[in-house]
C-alpha cells in the first residue's frame, strides 16, 4: 500500500481496525500496522503503566484492552495544527490484534 501524501490532516475515527502485530520488549509493547486513513505504516509503543491501571507489559494485556492508536506514519500531512503533538494524520482507531 502507498501512503497518501496529499491527504490532509483531520481528526478521525475510525472503526476497530485488525491485522496488527505486536511485540513485547523489556518494559513496553510495541502495536505496527498500517493507518486506515493514510495508509502509513504507524507504530505505537505502550509502556509499563501507560494502560491505566494495568501494567502494558505483555501482549496478551494489550490484546485485551484492545487500546486506541493514533496514527503516527511520520508524513507531515497538511493542515496539521501546530501545537499538535500527533506525529500522522489525524485518524485514531481501536485496534485488534492479529494472534
Ligand atoms: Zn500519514
Ligand atoms: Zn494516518
Amino acid at each position: 500500500m502507498t501512503h497518501l501524501d496529499q491527504l490532509s490532516w483531520a481528526e478521525e475515527e475510525f472503526p476497530r481496525q485488525e491485522g496488527f502485530t505486536a511485540t513485547s520488549s523489556g518494559d513496553a509493547v510495541t502495536v505496527v500496522g498500517i493507518c486506515p486513513r493514510c495508509q502509513g505504516q504507524t507504530s505505537w509503543t505502550f509502556r509499563k503503566g501507560e494502560m491505566g491501571a494495568v501494567a502494558a507489559d505483555d501482549i496478551e494485556t494489550v490484546r485485551e484492552l484492545m487500546p486506541t492508536i493514533i496514527c503516527g506514519c511520520g508524513h507531515l500531512h497538511d493542515k496539521r495544527p501546530d501545537d499538535s503533538d500527533e506525529d500522522g494524520c489525524g485518524a485514531f482507531w481501536k485496534i485488534a490484534l492479529t494472534p
